[in-house]
């Protein structure tokens, strides 16, 4: 049988990038906190907690204490109120996030009406509309498009929030086109996120099960089921070797294995060892 791990199965490059610099200031010494954690994925959590990083609900007066920023970046309020408090910043906001944040406010200085096609309830979305002078409109699906609303825009400039389906944006912003005379597209969906949906959209077609690997937390892993399972029902959403079933390999020549962008490697590994053992019986 067949083990086919997807290019991109596992932690993408902004994620790397910043658990990189959150163990590096970790090792500094320094008293850093973080506001939620740094990605979905319960293992990385309990990693990072061991590094001495502390996770915190609100922030609050302090002296001596660094607050890290996670890849998906935080609002101007948060960067403001951080600095008023005296935390000293240390920003490990994903390089592509940080484009879509200069896109959006250099068209809203051309009197673009920002959109956003994005999770109306995400800390990516919050940060984007949150550096933002006047009021972004979030559109999450296509459900959400409101004539009275989108009728009254002459211009409008639509950004996505960086792991959003390809194919959903697309419908939505055909959608957006037939009501917005001037309307600039910019498909801020990332390399990583593309990759992983080009990927998912073929890997279930040519393997009889599908293996995706990730925490229950996490959106973009959900997202890559999703798509994973309406291709191939055969397709199963794991985060460890103990919810695997023997009995999902029977009559099986292929199997497809991806994981979330907040997937570690340890994960995938230690998954890919466990299913070589239960074939090999
Ligand atoms: S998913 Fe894309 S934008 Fe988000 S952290 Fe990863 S590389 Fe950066």
């Amino acid at each position: 049988m067949h083990i086919n791990l997807a290019k991109s199965a596992g932690f993408c490059f902004g994620v790397k990038r910043a658990l990189n610099i959150a163990f590096q200031a970790a090792a500094t010494g320094e008293k850093v906190s973080m506001l939620g954690d740094i990605v979905h994925n319960e293992e990385v959590v309990k990693e990072v907690k061991k590094s001495g990083i502390r996770k915190i609900k609100s922030l609050k007066p302090t002296k001596n204490e660094f607050l890290l920023i996670r890849a998906h970046g935080a609002d101007l309020n948060t960067f403001n109120k951080a600095i008023q408090f005296g935390y000293k910043i240390i920003d490990a906001t994903c390089p592509m996030v940080r484009e879509i944040h200069k896109i959006a406010e250099n068209m809203e200085k051309k009197g673009f009406k920002i959109i956003v096609i994005g999770d109306k309830r995400h800390d990516e979305v919050y940060g984007i509309i949150g550096k933002l002078k006047k009021k972004a409109l979030v559109i999450e699906e296509l459900g959400d498009i409101n004539l009275r609303i989108i009728g009254k825009i002459i211009k409008a400039c639509v950004v996505v929030q960086s792991t959003q389906n390809q194919e959903k944006v697309l419908k939505i912003v055909s959608g957006l086109k037939k009501h917005i005379k001037q309307l600039e597209f910019f498909n801020t969906i990332c390399l990583p996120t593309r990759t992983k949906q080009n990927e998912i959209r073929n890997m279930p077609l040519v393997n009889n099960v599908m293996i995706i690997i990730g925490s229950k937390k996490s959106a973009n892993t959900k997202r890559l089921y999703e798509i994973s399972y309406s291709l191939n029902k055969r397709s199963y959403w794991i985060n460890s070797k103990q919810e695997i079933k023997p009995g999902w390999f029977k009559n099986t020549h292929s199997v497809g294995i991806t994981a979330g962008a907040s997937t570690p490697e340890k994960t995938i590994s230690v998954i890919i060892e466990h299913i070589r053992k239960i074939v090999a019986k």
